[in-house]
């Protein structure tokens, strides 16, 4: 297979972080990925899933707010990977300071404003797009190290 691609709607609520983990571990698991790799992949993806459960739906919460994880991959020279996170939450008003390490709007629930930090310290590319009460789309991409020849 040289190409996948997969997307599943989840309901925004913390207990799905795991559900998400699981489907893109598995669905990267097709490719001749390193361990690592495959673990800041997780790492990352839960860490956007789980700012648009928290931050998302803040205060804008309902019984039908969702959480949209896109995500494909391309068997190439070198594998590339492109995974989407969506919210249709509040939106966020400062990207700039909402990427600055250790920035939180939530200081008082033991957030260390650290998870747009690990995105971009795990991903290669970590693109932000949000429009204020419309949602938020983060789109995080990584080439996977290129392997050993394999028959
Ligand atoms: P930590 O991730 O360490 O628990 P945090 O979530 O506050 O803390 P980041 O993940 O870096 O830190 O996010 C920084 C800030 O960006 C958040 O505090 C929040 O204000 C804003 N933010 C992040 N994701 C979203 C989103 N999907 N919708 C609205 N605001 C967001
Ligand atoms: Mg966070």
């Amino acid at each position: 297979m040289e190409s996948n691609n997969m997307k599943m709607e989840i309901k925004a609520t913390l207990e799905n972080v795991a559900v998400v983990r699981v489907a893109i571990a598995t669905f990267i698991s097709n490719l001749d990925i390193a361990v690592d790799e495959l673990m800041d992949i997780k790492t990352a993806v839960s860490e956007a899933v789980t700012n648009a459960i928290e931050h998302g739906y803040d205060g804008v919460l309902t019984e039908d707010s969702t959480v949209t994880v896109i995500a494909n991959y391309e068997k190439n020279e070198y594998d590339n990977i492109k995974i989407i996170i969506q919210d249709l939450g509040v939106g966020i008003e400062n990207i700039e300071l909402a990427t600055t390490p250790m920035y939180t709007s939530k200081p008082e629930l033991e957030h260390a404003g650290m998870g747009f930090t690990i995105m971009e310290t795990f991903m290669d590319e970590v693109f932000i797009d949000s429009k204020k009460d419309e949602g938020t789309i983060i789109t995080l991409t990584k080439k996977l190290k290129k392997k050993k020849s394999k028959s």
